[in-house]
């Protein structure tokens, strides 16, 4: 073999090792990218994994079948049973034929494609009961077809209460600003809005609308004579028993001031409107409550100013307001203890 060959054959072999050299050295440091990429992975997997079960909330994956495929720790948790014997079961297994009934709707629709959120009460099998809110969006193959849902869930229980116990204490605000402190029928304000009101449904309807206003004769005598906290007494039990004289949900009964009621009755006419007049002049009559000092009677009584109209666009409640006041005022120049209508504005 020629000499040059043999040099040139070295020479290559050198330049190969060299190349393997490169090519192992090569193949190293992928393998060490390799480990350090996986090592990354799993680290935020267990991340992931950690993020999805320390959460309050549940996380899950349904097929189209309605089997759950994932479940994080939430459901463990509240159903009390192994994450085992929830995947692959059907949903009304896990959460019961019941509840599922509630959601069964939103589950057709999210399998339709369309995303779904919602409230849904629900009792767990140790008995406590809870309101949950769901979000479910699909999840679709490379095809776009439905393969599933996502469902994200999480207990709205303490929401609710909040949200019940703010009810209650706005219900009991709003009875604040629109009960009288003294006889606890409405106050002035409520009757403000009340007729207000009644006369936009009125005018709408084209519907009579009546209000009576009385007032407690010789009252400041009574007052000078059985003092001022009798006096109080006196206009609590007429208050409340005109409330319970009117008898239609809809019929207000209100304080306008001092020892001044009005009575709202919508869609009551002049003669139904003095029927309750003299109905309300008789149970005051009926509570017999002595009052020595007056030169009427010798018993409280009242004068009442009755008004009825069909409201007209260019018209206000003030018209009404102004009508049985007037009639009031009648009344009371005709010798008090009765009442009397206006006759100057008839619904006809
Ligand atoms: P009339 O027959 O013309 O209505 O005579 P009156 O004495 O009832 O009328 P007047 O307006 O002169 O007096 C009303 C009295 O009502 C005077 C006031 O002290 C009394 N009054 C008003 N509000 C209250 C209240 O909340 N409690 C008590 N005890 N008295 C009140
Ligand atoms: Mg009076
Ligand atoms: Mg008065």
């Amino acid at each position: 073999m020629d000499a040059n060959y043999i040099s040139t054959l070295k020479q290559r072999v050198r330049q190969l090792a060299l190349e393997l050299e490169q090519t192992k050295a090569q193949l190293q440091l992928e393998q060490q990218e390799r480990a350090h990429v996986e090592a990354t992975l799993r680290e935020s997997n267990e991340q992931l994994q950690q993020i999805l079960n320390s959460t309050d909330a549940g996380i899950a994956f349904v097929d189209a079948e309605r089997r759950y495929q994932f479940v994080n720790r939430f459901y463990e948790v509240r159903f009390n049973r192994s994450r085992e014997s929830i995947l692959n079961k059907y949903v009304w297994d896990v959460i019961g034929e019941e509840a599922y009934a509630s959601v069964k709707d939103y589950v057709e629709r999210v399998l339709k494609g369309e995303p779904q959120s919602f409230e849904f009460g629900m009792a767990y099998l140790n008995g406590d009961c809870a309101y949950l809110t769901s979000c479910l969006t699909p999840a679709f193959n490379s095809n776009q077809e439905v393969i599933g849902y996502y469902l994200f869930v999480f207990d709205s229980t303490e929401r609710r209460r909040l949200e019940q116990s703010l009810q209650a204490a706005n219900t009991k605000l709003e009875k604040l600003v629109t009960i009288d402190g003294l006889t606890q029928v409405a106050n002035r304000r409520k009757f403000d809005d009340y007729l207000e009101q009644e006369w936009r449904r009125a005018l709408h309807s084209q519907q009579p609308l009546s209000l009576i206003m009385f007032d407690v004769d010789a009252f400041k005598r009574y007052n000078d004579y059985y003092g001022h906290q009798i006096g109080d007494a006196c206009l609590i039990s007429i208050a409340q028993t005109v409330k319970s004289t009117v008898e239609r949900t809809t019929d207000v009964v209100a304080r306008y001031g001092g020892e001044e009621f009005v009575v709202v009755l919508p869609d009551t006419n002049l003669s139904g409107s003095a029927a309750i007049a003299e109905q309300i002049q008789q149970a005051i009559k009926a509570l017999a409550i002595p009052h020595e000092a007056s030169t009427v009677s010798p018993i409280v009584s009242v004068s009442l100013g009755v008004a009825s109209l069909v409201p007209t666009a260019t018209g206000s409640p003030k018209q009404l307001i102004a009508s049985a006041d007037r009639a009031l005022y009648a009344a009371k120049q005709q010798g008090r203890d009765r009442y009397v209508v206006d006759s100057t504005q008839g619904e006809g």
